[in-house]
C-alpha cells in the first residue's frame, strides 16, 4: 500500500529539480526534500512517534519547517501546526485537547513551554535553521542530522488523517479539524490543474505555514506541479519588491495586495511578466482588485475556502475574474445556497448560509463528535457558517459569517452591504460594521471606519449622506474612527475586538 498524500505529491519526481530559494541563500532541491524529510522522518521515529500520533509544532517559517510536515506524513503521524503568536497558555489548550506524542516548538521558547508539554505528558524537542551543522540548530534538528536520508514511507490510506489544523475560534474555543491525505492530494490536484501549475512557475511565498493557505494551498501545489519556490520568511514590502521580478506566482490574503499599492515601486514592469496573483482567506475589496488591475495589467484570481474545507470556490483562470466575488465552485465540489435553519435550498440572489461537500471537505473536528454533528446536514453537507449567494451567473459572493450577522429591531442585517457603500465614500478608506447591544433594538448598526483624512472627519456629515443611500434600520448609529482595522495574521478583521471595543456604546 502506498503512503496517500506523499506518494501522491512526490510521484515520479524529477530529483534534479530546484523546489526552493532560501531568503540565507541557500536553496533546496527535490532530491534534497526527499532527504531531508526523510532524516526528519527516521527521527521522529526514533523518538517514538507512531503512525496516527499527533506532532504537534509551533516554530517559526522555515524550509525545516516544511521538511518536518512532509516527515510527519512519510511517518503516518498526524501533523499539527501551532500559530506561532499562541502565548504558552493558550498552547496549553492545543497540547490537552490533541494529546500529542511529541511537541516541537523553537528553541527559543523552550524554556517557557517546557512546563506545558510535561503536564500534558508531551515529549518536547526543538527545530530551529539548519544554515551549518551547529547544535544551537535544535535537539530534533540534531537528530535529524544524524539520521539515515533514507526512509519507507508508512502506508496510509486516503482516509487516514494527515493534519489536524485549528480553526481560529473567534467564537468559543478552537477546534481541531481533522483533515485527511485525499482531503489534502484531491485538492492539490484541482488547484494545480485550475489555476494551470507547471514546473515552469516559481511561487513566492510570504504566507505563514501554520495556515491552510501557505502550508497546504502553497506548499502542496508547488511540489504537485513540480514548480519552484522563493521562500520568504514573512511579507515585507521590500522583500516582495526584491523577489517579484524572479517569481512567476504569488498567493497572498488581501493586505499583500494593498500593502503592495501602497508603495509606488510597485510597478506595472516589476511585475509584467507574472502570470499569477491569488488572494484569499479574507474579502479582497473590490476597489482593490481594480486599482490593482489599473495598476499593474493583471486581475487577481481570488478564491475561497477555510480550514475545514480546503479550498472551495475559485474564479476562473480563463474568464472573468469577477471583483467582489470568489467565482465558482471547484470541480468535484458540490455548493448550495440553503435556508440556515432548514437547510432547504434558496433561489439564485438570496442570501443564505454556504454549504459544500465533496473531497476537500475534512472528517470533523478532533476529539468533538457532537460539533460535528452539529455542522453536517444528513445529505452530508458541511455548513460553512458563511452566508452567501449567488450572482445572475452562479459567481459566489460572500456576505459574511452567520455570526457577524447583525438583528437590530428584529431586522437581519448584513454587515457587508453596509460597509461596500461606506467603502464607496471619498471620506472613508476602509470599514467594518458590527452590531453592539441596545436597550431598545437588541443591536445597533455601528461602523468602525478608517478615515481618508482623520483629523477632518465629520461624522454627522458622513452619517447625513449615508441616508438616501441605505433604508433607516441598516444606517450606523455610530462611526467610530480607528487608525487601522485590526487583522490576524491572515488578513481577517477581527469582529471579536471591534464588538468588544464598542460594547458599552449604548449602555
Ligand atoms: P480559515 O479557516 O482561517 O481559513 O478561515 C476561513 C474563513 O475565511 C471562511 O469561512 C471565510 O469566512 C473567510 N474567507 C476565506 N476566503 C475568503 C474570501 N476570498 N472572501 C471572503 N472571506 C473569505
Amino acid at each position: 500500500m502506498t503512503n496517500t498524500l506523499f506518494d501522491g505529491l512526490f510521484h515520479a519526481v524529477d530529483t534534479g529539480k530546484k523546489l526552493a530559494d532560501l531568503e540565507d541563500g541557500r536553496t533546496y532541491s527535490y532530491q534534497d526534500a526527499l532527504d531531508v524529510s526523510a532524516r526528519f522522518a527516521n527521527a521522529i521515529i526514533a523518538l517514538g512517534v507512531k503512525p496516527g500520533d499527533r506532532v504537534a509544532v509551533q516554530v517559526p517559517k522555515s524550509i525545516e519547517a516544511v521538511m518536518l510536515y512532509l516527515a510527519c506524513v512519510r511517518a503516518g503521524a498526524v501533523f499539527l501546526p501551532l500559530n506561532t503568536g499562541y502565548t504558552p497558555n493558550e498552547v496549553d489548550y492545543f497540547l490537552g485537547n490533541a494529546c500529542p506524542h511529541l511537541f516541537i516548538c523553537d528553541p527559543a521558547k523552550r524554556e517557557e513551554l517546557a512546563p506545558v508539554a510535561k503536564q500534558n505528558g508531551a515529549k518536547l524537542e526543538t527545530l530551529g535553521v539548519w544554515t551549518s551543522e551547529d547544535t544551537s540548530a535544535g535537539t530534533l534538528s540534531n537528530l535529524a542530522l544524524k539520521a539515515s536520508t533514507q526512509f519507507q514511507n508508512i502506508a496510509r490510506a486516503p482516509e487516514d488523517l494527515a493534519a489536524i489544523l485549528y480553526t481560529s475560534g473567534t467564537t468559543g474555543r478552537s477546534k481541531g479539524a481533522m483533515l485527511t491525505h485525499a482531503n489534502l492530494l484531491s485538492n492539490a490536484q484541482t488547484l494545480v490543474e485550475l489555476w494551470r501549475f507547471t514546473s515552469g512557475d516559481v511561487l513566492l511565498h510570504a504566507l505563514p505555514i501554520f495556515h491552510t493557505h501557505g502550508l497546504f494551498v502553497a506548499l502542496n501545489v508547488v511540489i504537485l506541479s513540480r514548480s519552484s519556490m522563493i521562500f520568504v520568511s514573512a511579507f515585507k514590502t521590500d522583500v516582495m519588491l526584491e523577489h517579484l521580478p524572479a517569481s512567476t506566482a504569488m498567493m497572498g490574503v488581501p493586505t499583500f495586495y494593498t500593502r503592495l499599492l501602497q508603495d509606488q515601486r510597485f510597478t506595472k514592469e516589476l511585475v509584467s511578466h507574472m502570470r499569477l496573483f491569488v488572494s484569499g482567506s479574507a474579502p479582497l475589496l473590490a476597489e482593490t482588485h481594480e486599482q490593482f488591475e489599473a495598476r499593474t495589467g493583471h486581475r487577481v484570481l481570488e478564491r475561497y475556502g477555510m480550514t475545514e474545507t480546503n479550498m472551495t470556490t475559485s474564479n476562473p483562470y480563463d474568464g472573468e475574474r469577477r471583483a467582489g466575488t470568489v467565482g465558482f465552485p471547484l470541480p468535484g465540489v458540490s455548493l448550495k445556497i440553503t435556508d440556515p435553519d432548514t437547510g432547504k435550498e434558496l433561489e439564485k440572489g438570496q442570501i443564505g448560509m454556504i454549504e459544500v461537500k465533496g473531497p476537500n471537505v475534512f472528517s470533523g473536528y478532533w476529539k468533538m463528535p457532537e460539533k460535528t454533528a452539529e455542522e453536517f446536514r444528513a445529505d452530508g453537507f458541511f455548513i460553512t457558517g458563511d452566508l452567501g449567494v449567488l450572482d445572475n451567473e452562479n459567481y459566489v459572493q460572500i456576505v459574511g459569517r452567520t455570526k457577524d450577522l447583525i438583528i437590530s429591531g428584529g431586522f437581519n442585517i448584513y454587515p457587508k452591504e453596509i460597509e461596500l457603500i461606506l467603502d464607496e465614500l471619498d471620506q472613508i478608506v476602509e470599514s467594518a460594521v458590527v452590531g453592539v447591544p441596545h436597550p431598545d433594538f437588541g443591536e445597533a448598526v455601528v461602523g468602525v471606519i478608517v478615515a481618508t483624512d482623520p483629523d477632518n472627519f465629520d461624522e454627522a456629515e458622513v452619517l447625513e449622506i449615508l441616508k438616501p443611500k441605505i433604508s433607516r434600520f441598516k444606517q450606523p448609529k455610530i462611526l467610530h474612527v480607528v487608525e487601522e482595522l485590526p487583522r490576524n495574521t491572515m488578513g481577517k478583521v477581527q469582529k471579536n475586538s471591534l464588538r468588544d471595543l464598542l460594547k458599552d456604546s449604548f449602555a
